[in-house]
C-alpha cells in the first residue's frame, strides 16, 4: 500500500502562532476528553518499559500523560509548531518523551525498529488520527509496516473515522470491503476494537469514530510476485462496484472484456461475480494470471 499523496493528504507548511480555526478543521483538530476511551486505547497495547510508542498527533496530550508513564520511549510526531512546544514544555523534564514537530504522512517510520529502548521490545504506534489525512497516515504507516515487522513486533491502535475504520477491517462479502480492506489486510491482521461517539471530543465531530487494532505482518498472509501489479488489479477490480468483475476489470485496466472473461475461467473465478466478493488469495491468483497488469 503506498500512501495518497491527493490534494486531501497536503499539509500546508506550519505557521507560528495560534492556528486559524479553518487550519484547525483542517489539521482535525477534535481534542479527546474521555478519559476511560484514552485509558481502553492503551490498554490494546499495553505498553512496557522494553516498548517504544509512537504517537501520531498528540494534540493537547490527552494520550500522551497514559502513554509515557509506561513506555520505555515515546516518540510523538505533532504538525502543530504551537502544540508541540506546549508538550515539549510539559514534558521537558522527562528524557524518554521526544515531541517532535513532524508531518506524520511523510515521516521515516523504518527507523523505527533502532530506537526501541531495548531489542527486545515491540514497535507500537497509537494516534486519533485527524479524519483528513488519517487514510493517508495509515497508509505510510502499512507501507513501512511489513520491514518494521520483519525487525520487531509493531501493533497500533488508531483511532479513524468510523466509516473508514469498518472498511480498513471489512471481510469479503460485506458492503464495506473494498481496495482499502484488501491492501491493510495484505500488510496488516486488523480488527475495529471499539467505537467512539462524537461527545468523546472537543469540538464534536459531526461523524462517529473507531479505534482499530492492527499487528503488522512481515510478509502478506498470501504472496505475491509482483505488489504493484496485485495494487493496480484490485484498484481496477473496485473501480467500478456495480459492475461484474469481468467487466469492472476491462474498465479499469483497458482490456478486452472477452479476455478477461478468459483470464477469470482459467483462474477458477466466476467473471459474473462482484470484486466485494473475492478474498485475498483470490486477488493474488488473479493479479498472477495478469502479468503486467
Ligand atoms: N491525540 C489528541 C487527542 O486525542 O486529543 C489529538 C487528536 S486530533 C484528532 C489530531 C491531531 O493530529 C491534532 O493535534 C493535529 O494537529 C495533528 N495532526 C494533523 N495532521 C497531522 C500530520 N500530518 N502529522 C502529525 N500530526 C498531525
Amino acid at each position: 500500500m503506498t500512501p495518497r499523496r491527493n490534494a486531501r493528504a497536503t499539509v500546508r507548511p506550519a505557521r507560528a502562532g495560534r492556528p486559524t480555526r479553518g487550519r484547525r478543521r483542517a489539521l482535525g483538530q477534535h481534542f479527546l476528553r474521555d478519559e476511560g476511551i484514552a485509558r481502553r486505547i492503551v490498554e490494546l497495547l499495553r505498553p512496557g518499559l522494553s516498548d517504544l510508542v509512537v504517537e501520531i498527533g498528540p494534540g493537547e496530550g490527552a494520550l500522551t500523560g497514559h502513554l509515557a508513564a509506561s513506555a520505555g520511549r515515546l516518540v510523538a510526531l505533532e504538525v502543530d509548531p504551537g502544540l508541540a512546544a506546549r508538550l515539549r514544555e510539559r514534558f521537558a523534564g522527562t528524557p524518554h518523551v521526544e515531541i517532535l514537530e513532524a508531518d506524520a504522512i511523510r515521516h521515516d517510520y523504518a527507523a523505527l525498529p533502532g530506537l526501541r529502548p531495548d531489542p527486545a521490545g515491540r514497535v507500537l504506534v497509537v494516534g486519533n488520527l485527524p479524519y483528513s489525512v488519517g487514510t493517508a497516515i495509515l497508509a505510510s504507516l502499512l507501507t513501512a509496516g511489513p520491514a518494521i515487522a520483519r525487525v520487531a513486533p509493531m501493533e497500533m491502535a488508531l483511532m479513524l473515522q468510523r466509516e473508514v475504520a469498518e472498511r480498513v477491517a471489512a471481510a469479503p462479502g460485506s458492503r464495506t470491503y473494498g481496495s482499502l480492506s484488501v491492501l491493510s489486510q495484505m500488510a496488516a491482521e486488523v480488527r475495529v476494537a471499539f467505537s467512539v461517539s462524537p461527545g468523546a471530543f472537543r469540538p464534536p465531530p459531526q461523524v462517529d469514530s473507531a479505534v482499530i487494532h492492527l499487528r503488522a505482518l512481515p510478509a502478506p498472509p498470501v504472496a505475491v510476485a509482483d505488489p504493484g501489479g496485485f495494487r493496480t488489479v484490485v484498484l481496477a477490480a473496485f473501480s467500478q462496484r456495480r459492475k461484474t468483475l469481468a467487466n469492472a476489470l476491462a474498465s479499469g485496466l483497458r482490456l478486452p472484456v472477452g479476455r478477461l472473461k478468459d483470464v477469470l475461467a482459467a483462474t477458477g473465478i466466476d467473471p459474473a461475480r462482484r470484486a466485494e466478493t473475492l478474498s485475498l488469495a483470490e486477488f493474488a491468483r488473479l493479479a498472477e494470471a495478469l502479468p503486467g497488469a
